[in-house]
């Protein structure tokens, strides 16, 4: 480390008059009001995060440009703290930036997130894509069906699976059902958006086109995914909402596992040290809601789209956790 340069002893003669101290207090006040009105118009969409962003590259110095990345991420809808944070680290930018101060890259990184987050949703900001896991047998399937018959607005995604179809079960409805060699081209011409080897058995993965056709639309999706989907799918598209679904207790989960029979006692054990590992996850999810009775679940989930799409952010992210 080199030595610190001799000036700190002559700092206090070098200390501004009393008078330019107040007008430059008074300029410091007139900025952040500025970069306060800023945020505002964010904030209430008046302004696009894209135009805040151009106008920070041209005028370092102005209210875009000395503004924090924190402090405009924050402004965004439905970005609160915790998002504000992973979305920062993603993206490779100290939390003291400002705008006007970001690298290249940077700048490039943080174009290419906004795009992608608007992309998703409608002027009014109203699509969401919500990501819909939680433990086995905790009734993800019931509820999104719940779902899919009660709710049309919300298109429910059909994955593409390698295991067999249960009795029940009809393809191109539940799953698609494919063998081993239609699933790796599938991951080979990237029409998947995710996919996973779930419980160390089956591949599962969710079908990138009619998700991206639905968004196009303007139609709210829901993706009933396990956790590894889960994060996939945030690292992908960072405006997906995800929701834990979880049981009213472990013997609960246990009970209805073990209760609809559909999988063999090792495959129950399998299934059971999964559950484990998805139940440590909860604080990764932006809401969770507890399964006692499918249609209240149900209305939770879809209330919950509505309620981080129609209400400010600040309320919004507290219907969270
Ligand atoms: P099941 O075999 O009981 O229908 O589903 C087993 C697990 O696979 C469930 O946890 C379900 O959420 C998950 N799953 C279903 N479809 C997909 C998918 O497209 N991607 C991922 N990652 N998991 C899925």
């Amino acid at each position: 480390m080199s030595e610190q340069p001799a000036s700190t002893t002559s700092s206090r003669s070098t200390r501004p008059p009393e008078v330019d101290r107040v007008a430059a207090s008074r300029a410091a006040v007139a900025a952040r009001r500025a970069r306060a009105s800023v945020k505002t118009a964010i904030a209430s969409e008046e302004r696009s995060p894209l135009d805040v962003l151009d106008a920070a590259i041209v005028h370092p110095d102005g209210p875009e440009g000395t503004l924090r990345i924190t402090d405009f991420l924050m402004s965004l809808k439905a970005i609160g703290a915790t998002k504000t944070k992973e979305i920062l680290e993603r993206l490779e930018i100290a939390p003291v930036k400002r705008l006007g101060g970001l690298g290249k890259h940077q700048r490039e990184r943080l174009r290419d997130f906004l795009s992608e987050r608007f992309g998703q949703t409608t002027p009014n900001g109203r699509t969401r894509l919500v990501v819909l896991a939680g433990p086995t047998a905790v009734g993800k399937g019931t509820v999104a069906r719940h779902i899919r018959e009660n709710y049309p607005d919300v298109l429910l995604s059909v994955s593409a699976t390698t295991r067999s179809p249960r009795p029940d079960e009809v393809d191109g409805v539940d799953y698609y059902f494919v063998d081993d060699a239609e699933f790796d081209r599938m991951i080979a011409d990237h029409e998947l958006l995710e996919w996973a080897k779930v419980h160390n058995s089956h591949r599962y993965g969710t079908p990138r086109a009619p998700i991206e056709k639905a968004l196009g639309d303007g139609r709210s999706v829901l993706l009933e995914i396990d956790l590894q989907g889960a994060r996939q799918v945030r690292a992908a598209m960072p405006d997906a909402v995800l929701v834990f679904l979880a049981p009213p207790s472990w013997d609960e989960l246990v009970r209805r596992l073990i209760g609809r029979g559909t999988e063999s006692q090792e495959e129950q054990h399998r299934r059971l040290a999964t559950a484990k590992v998805e139940l440590a996850s909860q604080d990764e999810f932006d809401a969770r809601v507890v399964n006692t009775t499918v249609g209240e679940a149900a209305r939770e989930v879809v209330d919950l789209m509505q309620v981080r799409a129609r209400r400010p952010r600040r309320a919004a992210t507290s219907s969270g956790r």
